[in-house]
């Protein structure tokens, strides 16, 4: 049996609810059925939002659900140098590109085309597929920009990063999923996703970078995370490929959701599981909780076949 190393790994922009423990509990479950290793992370990338408070309820949040991780924590904040080396690899294999537009100015470019903003693709997040303004740029106006001083991100260039990864593994991109039925390897499609942002106007890395590069440090062979999150698999799995990373596999599992059917977010106010604390509600009180609105038993979670 395949002895996992698995991690949590939430953002501290807000206070985690059901559904993070949902998550916590069946990474730590994971790693401990196997004898293996359960490491949390704090993703912490998005300074203006990450707050000191919010990673302290983290730790809090953790103790109360009883869970045990790893002494060592992986704040994000305190890797941006690493994130910018690799970083630098996708730059030098010409893989990445530099975008001076906003947004705003984005959505501004799609609507002046004639065609309806509704009418345009998205990518899984939901946003709109970037129509590739500043591709292919000439060389004086991209020096010109540069000398401006204005901010810039770093966008992937898709396609070719695509066959840059099919031709170092000779084959389709592809990712094993331990998780979700059916089991077992599926394609990766990370064209869905057009050239999306690899490193974003103030931090040299981006959620998808600094999850891949982390993952692989922290030697994590089985990345557990909610279903929201399985898309972006395929930039992982890319990106992996690229950067010469160790493929883990991956444990996705469904959302916990309210009555109306609405995911538990934080956005949108879900109970906090500090709230459910301050009420004296009890550990066994939330697994109850988490087992009543829970999409499919935990124990069928946790029985799922290991290879
Ligand atoms: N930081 C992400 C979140 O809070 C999770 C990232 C991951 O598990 O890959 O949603």
């Amino acid at each position: 049996m395949t002895t996992y190393k698995t991690r949590f790994a939430p953002s501290p922009t807000g206070y985690l609810h059901l559904g993070h423990a949902f998550s916590a509990i069946i990474a730590s479950e994971l790693a401990e059925k196997s004898s293996g290793n359960f490491y949390l992370r704090i993703e912490d990338i998005d300074l203006g939002r990450s707050k000191i408070n919010y990673e302290e309820t983290i730790y809090e949040d953790l103790e109360w659900l009883g869970l045990k991780y790893e002494k060592q924590v992986r704040r994000q904040s305190e890797h941006f140098k690493t994130y910018e080396e690799y970083l630098k690899k996708l730059r030098d294999y010409g893989l990445i590109y530099p975008c001076w537009a906003t947004r705003s100015e984005i959505k501004k470019i799609i609507l002046s085309g004639g065609k309806k903003a509704s009418s345009w693709p998205l990518d899984p997040d939901g946003q709109y597929i970037y129509p590739e303004i500043y591709k292919g740029i000439s060389a004086s106006r991209k020096s010109r920009l540069m000398l401006s001083g204005k901010d810039f991100s770093w966008r992937i260039d898709i396609k070719k990063a695509i066959s840059f990864a099919e031709s170092k593994i000779k084959s389709k991109i592809s990712f094993d999923e331990i998780g979700l039925e059916p089991k077992g390897i599926r394609s990766a499609e990370p064209k869905l996703y057009g050239d999306l942002i690899i490193a974003r106007k103030d931090i040299p890395t981006s959620y998808h970078l600094s999850v891949t590069v982390d993952d692989s440090i922290q030697n994590i062979n089985l990345v557990t995370r909610g279903l929201d999150l399985y898309p972006s698999t395929s930039i992982h799995r890319l990106l992996q490929i690229i950067l010469d990373l160790p493929e883990p596999k991956w444990f996705h599992h469904n959302l916990l959701r309210d009555k109306n059917g609405q995911k538990l977010s934080k956005s949108t106010n879900s109970t906090s599981l500090k709230s459910f604390r301050n009420k004296g509600t009890t550990r066994g009180e939330i697994s109850k909780l988490i087992k009543k609105i829970d999409p499919f038993p935990l124990n069928e979670v946790y029985a799922t076949k290991q290879t």
